[in-house]
């Protein structure tokens, strides 16, 4: 019995190489006005080799694909809870990356953000879950209040990701995006099974 061309193709490529699929979802989490909602669209929009972004009811979605593995990210955006200073669990119950967005022009989201991080330290098992600290608005060089190195040493302190981004003209936004995937690719590795 002759295989259908659908089974022949996706035989051939699975012979080709063994490219493994996993779902991530990451929550941004930060003070209203950071940048988060804008960030998360950029998440989407950028391109990255194969792309096909989507407005989902609660997330958008983004693939990224390292060497062996593909990531498809499930981006979830606070949708303004943080407005009342608390996000419910549920939001980010089982993420695999939480990304602490705070904006360089304003000291308070920074420390907001280190508010945000204790919260999460409740919940998760050191080293399960990929954290990442974002400096967003990077281009408002000149109302700076965080400096680069305030940011580097928490990360440094906490173990976590950081990058500084401009969610308006994407500056090193694809590059943390790769990045956390780059750190999501190692927990998977070291996960047992
Ligand atoms: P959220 O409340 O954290 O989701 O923040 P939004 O994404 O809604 O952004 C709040 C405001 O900041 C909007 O007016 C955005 O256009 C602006 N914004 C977001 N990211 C940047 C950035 O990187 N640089 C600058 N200058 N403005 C930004």
């Amino acid at each position: 019995v002759p295989a259908s061309p659908g089974r022949a193709r996706l035989h051939s490529s699975s012979l080709r190489r063994q490219v493994r699929t996993f779902r991530v979802k990451m929550v941004l989490l930060g003070s209203s006005g950071v940048g988060k909602s804008t960030l998360a669209l950029r998440f989407s929009k950028e391109e990255l080799r194969s792309t096909s972004p989507t407005v989902g009811c609660a997330y958008l979605t983004q693939v990224v694909h390292l060497d062996d593995v593909t990531l498809r990210f499930e981006i979830w955006d606070t949708a303004g809870q943080e407005k009342y200073h608390s996000v419910t669990p549920i939001y980010y119950r089982g993420a695999h990356v939480a990304l602490l967005v705070y904006d360089i022009s304003k000291r308070e989201t920074f420390i907001r953000a280190q508010v945000w991080l204790k919260e999460l330290e409740k919940q998760y098992t050191p080293g399960s879950t990929v954290i990442g600290l974002v400096g967003n608005k990077g281009d408002l060089a000149g109302k700076r209040q965080v400096s680069v190195q305030d940011g580097r040493d928490l990360a440094t302190e906490k173990g976590l990701f950081f990058m500084e981004t401009s969610a308006l003209s994407g500056h090193q936004v694809k590059e943390l995006l790769i990045g956390i995937a780059h750190r999501v690719n190692t927990t998977i590795g070291e996960q047992p099974g």
